[in-house]
């Protein structure tokens, strides 16, 4: 499935809902974290409904690079120089609440909200 109507990533992507974005691009949208643990945190989210990194398959390889390659040019394009932290969280045990694959990307000067 390309995209989930029910699902609150797809329906911020497609702007049913709204989110301060920082980048949108023909495979990947980015905006910040309604609820940041760091002074810069956002999320990087693949317009391609995949639930998470269990989805993932070889022809996602791009998608998964081009993202990994992205975040560093958005984190200096919004000023973090000091350093920044990715977090990609996977499935029940993996902690991950959100049923749409996000990378998280927190930086900016300590201390962090947490962690
Ligand atoms: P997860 O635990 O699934 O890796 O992370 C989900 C993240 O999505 C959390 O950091 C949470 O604050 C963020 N989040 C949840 N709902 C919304 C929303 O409606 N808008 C935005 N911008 N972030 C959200
Ligand atoms: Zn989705």
């Amino acid at each position: 499935m390309s995209t989930d109507p029910h699902c609150l990533f797809c329906k911020i992507v497609a702007g049913q809902i709204p989110a301060q974005r920082v980048h949108e691009d023909d495979r990947v949208i980015a905006f910040h974290d309604i609820h940041p643990s760091a002074p810069v945190h956002i999320l990087l989210v693949p317009k391609l409904h995949l639930v998470s990194m269990m989805d993932v398959q070889p022809e996602h390889q791009a998608l998964l690079g081009h993202m990994m390659v992205l975040s560093a040019r958005l984190m200096r394009d919004l000023g973090v120089t000091g350093g920044y932290r990715h977090v990609l969280n996977t499935g029940k045990d993996g902690g991950q609440e959100v049923q749409h694959l996000h990378l998280h990307v927190m930086g900016g000067p300590r201390p962090w909200a947490k962690g």
